[in-house]
């Protein structure tokens, strides 16, 4: 298996543990289970973390849509199987475009999956058209392509494709992709976005705190399994996270692991979860917590005052 296919591969490992979560009702999403197929339970510490990963992520794109207002727009760069664009429409979230990049080879996958599920389909819109190729699909006010996202040109003729307004506030998203790209391309990605989009938001999660014992464990097993792991040097700290938006001329830049947007989540909501299965572990996920981290940078006074509590 060469670099890159096994860098796809971790799509699998993450809808997987996403559809695990799910089924065991840890948060609701009707679209998880049509594109990732089986049952296999995950261990309960990896799905209270996706939990907590997924809530995260949630609760800083409300933000950005309350600061936004409807006139926005989303691109999700190594969007994998994911299905924030139907849980949003779902709940009846307003944004202009939604755009989702990955490798072709994922979203080839992801587009045979769409064109196949009623579901997927009547979520785009009702008898909105649909252009689709082996690769690609477009359908409403979505867009999945498929670009190398170290390769910038790419990345751009893409958005044009996809019809993105480069003036509009977009939200930048990243779950857990950032890390497989060497630095150089990430900061060549970040430098270009800065250059066409005067008001950005960029929301990244990933890993965090890997220069201890536990931190070089899950580096192991991530080099275990082929993935190059490029970009790893932004994953040490809060601040090397941070600093990969300070040095490539965004505004600014806040990062907290996710022991801290954890305990941010509403207390009933986290007691409803925890009912959920019995964890012996507690310390395990309280590692893992302090080795993921939630990092946003912004450009453009209107998200300024993003903060993780006050929304
Ligand atoms: N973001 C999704 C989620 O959280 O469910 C998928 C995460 S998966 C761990 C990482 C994804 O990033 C994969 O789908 C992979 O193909 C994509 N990716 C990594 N490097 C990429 C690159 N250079 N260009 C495009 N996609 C990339």
């Amino acid at each position: 298996m060469s670099a890159d296919e096994a860098v796809q591969s971790t799509n699998d490992d993450a809808s997987e543990c996403k559809r695990s979560a799910v089924r065991l009702g840890y948060w609701q999403d009707d679209y998880v289970q049509i594109l990732v197929r089986g049952s296999d339970r995950k261990p309960p510490e990896i799905n209270r973390g996706y939990y907590a990963r997924t809530e995260g992520v949630n609760l800083f794109i409300k933000k950005f849509l309350k600061l936004a207002g409807e006139k926005c727009q989303i691109i999700s760069f190594g969007a994998g199987f994911d299905t924030l664009y139907w849980r949003l429409k779902h709940a009846q979230c307003k944004f202009d475009n939604f755009t989702e990049i990955d490798f072709p080879s994922v979203t080839a996958r992801k587009c045979y999956a769409i064109k196949r599920s009623k579901p997927l389909l009547e979520g785009l819109g009702p008898d909105c058209e649909v252009r689709l190729s082996s690769t690609e699909l477009h359908g409403g006010n979505y867009h999945l392509v498929g670009a190398d996202l170290r390769n910038v040109n790419e990345v751009a003729s893409k958005m044009r494709e996809s019809e993105v307004n480069f003036q509009l506030p977009t939200l930048f998203l990243a779950e857990c992709v950032l890390v497989y790209i060497e630095s150089i391309s990430v900061a060549n990605l970040l430098r270009w976005i800065i250059s066409r989009f005067p008001t950005a938001m960029f929301l990244n999660y990933e890993q965090v705190n890997m220069c201890d014992r536990f931190g070089e464990i899950m580096l192991e097993n991530l080099r275990a399994r082929g993935c190059p792991l490029s970009g790893v040097d932004a994953c040490l700290s809060l601040e090397t996270q941070m600093k990969r938006f300070l040095s490539t001329d965004w505004d600014g830049a806040k990062a907290w692991t996710m022991v801290d947007i954890y305990n941010a989540i509403d207390p009933a909501e986290r007691q409803r979860i925890e009912k959920i299965e019995l964890l012996d572990e507690q310390e395990l996920l309280v590692q893992l917590f302090q080795h993921y981290c939630i990092c946003v940078g912004w450009k453009g006074q209107l998200f300024s005052s993003i903060t993780l509590s006050e929304y």
